[in-house]
């Protein structure tokens, strides 16, 4: 190695210090407090993150968990409310000033499921899996809680921390307000995220719908038809309740992830869509036919059409005399971030973690949804998604997926930037 090589290196290594050492101290000082604070109890938060995925349990049956949960927050010194519905947990984080009141949800339950999963630490419980990430919620959940806990003396105004019980069975959001949750707390803005199949560590967010609109269909009539007549009639639904861009394949969800067609280009295949999720399923009951299927529509103002749309299709094939009715038989509400806020914490976010930091998400995701949804509906609120991928490593955080996975790194990005996030929110900004 001659001299001015080693030179060259020394100074460069030298630059890159001076540079580092300036972002520092350029950063607000509270936001280098949360990352310190994040680093410092990463391992332990992947050690709950950990028992809570030996151990899952099913919704309504989050016994176990809401005991783990609760005592996490009680050792913070938080108060703990577990009395507004199921196995569900709020545990009150009073900053030492008045400002907004934040509620962060985290959800709780598992799926049952009986997945080979490729860790040390698989379910204890055979057919029970957290195969939806609920696990990593709620280890992000007890991080921020523990992260703003620390740096309580500059926070103001009032954290909430809902680990919400019965996400899967769509029920818990929607019986944590009907039992009095918002009798019991005021709250300004909520906030909450799900993990999905992204990069590690990336956030992502758009305003409006993160998902499409999902309905059940249901089609009941007199008598069975023909084969012909079934075959026929089929396509002609699916095809009336088609629309997607030529050659674009909407339903085929791992496209969500190509920079090309997916979420993060504003050309994504994953907007403007409707389609039929595969075939009807048929059965009989009290001397009538039934034909389901799920519907995905991303444009809400088409949504009252679709029923109008399949009687006329039922018509056209003169099958009208066969037809006893046309209905939606799910009617749940669907993710609904509010514009103004989504902007702002894009804004916040970026500032403190630069440009780009957030990824703007164009599509909405077909198949999913979130009772997150009930919450938005009473209180101004942002979901976010946060990748759990880690593709060198073979780990794909596609939720319900057999081989589902997560790099536990986005734990870490998960508790600083929310932590962040929050911080400043409750503040004020
Ligand atoms: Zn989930």
């Amino acid at each position: 190695m001659n001299f001015k090589l080693i030179l060259y290196i020394i100074l460069t290594i030298v630059a890159l210090c001076q540079k580092a050492f300036c972002q520092q101290i350029q950063a607000p000082l509270i936001h280098e407090s949360i990352k310190i604070e994040t680093d410092n109890i990463f391992s332990k938060l992947v050690d709950i993150r950990r028992d809570l995925h030996e151990n899952p349990e099913l919704a309504g049956n989050e016994v176990r968990t809401q005991q783990k949960i609760k005592q996490y927050l009680l050792d913070l010194g938080l108060e703990v409310e577990t009395n507004t519905y199921g196995h569900g947990v709020i545990g009150i984080l009073k900053g030492a000033k008045k400002g907004k009141n934040i509620a962060w949800r985290a959800d709780m339950d598992a799926l049952p499921n009986d997945f080979a999963d490729n860790v040390d630490f698989k379910s204890k419980t055979k057919g029970i899996q957290h195969g939806c990430g609920h696990d990593v919620h709620m280890a992000i959940a007890l991080g921020i809680a523990d992260v703003l806990s620390k740096n309580k003396k500059d926070l103001k105004g009032t954290v909430y921390f809902i680990f919400q019980p019965e996400e899967e069975t769509f029920v818990g959001a929607k019986n944590m307000l009907t039992n009095g949750l918002l009798a019991k707390i005021h709250l300004d803005e909520i906030y909450g995220f799900h993990i999905t199949a992204l990069p590690t560590g990336q956030i992502m967010v758009k305003p409006n719908e993160m998902f499409a609109y999902q309905k059940m269909i249901q089609i009941k009539f007199k008598e069975e038809l023909t084969k012909e007549q079934t075959k026929e009639l089929s396509k002609s639904i699916h095809d009336a309740l088609s629309r997607f861009a030529a050659g674009t394949k909407p339903w085929e969800i791992q496209g969500m992830l190509d920079p090309k067609i997916g979420l993060s280009n504003p050309n994504t295949i994953f907007k403007d869509y409707s389609f039929m999720d595969g075939n009807f399923s048929f059965r009989s009951k009290n001397n009538e036919v039934i034909w389901e299927a799920y519907l995905y529509e991303t444009n809400v103002s088409n949504v009252k059409n679709i029923i109008p749309k399949v009687k006329q299709v039922i018509t056209s094939a003169n099958l009208q005399q066969q037809l006893l009715s046309v209905s939606f038989v799910q009617e749940n509400p669907t993710v609904l971030n509010d514009k103004k806020l989504t902007e702002s914490a894009i804004k916040t976010l970026n500032t403190i973690y630069g440009k780009g930091f957030v990824v703007n998400d164009y599509g909405q995701v077909p198949y999913f949804n979130d009772d997150f949804a009930y919450f938005q509906q009473k209180i101004p609120g942002v979901y976010f998604f946060l990748g759990g991928s880690n593709f060198e490593k073979g780990i794909i955080a596609m939720n319900h997926a057999p081989n589902f996975a997560i790099d536990e790194e986005c734990i870490k990005t998960g508790v600083r930037s929310f932590s962040s996030l929050i911080f400043e929110k409750a503040n004020g900004n």
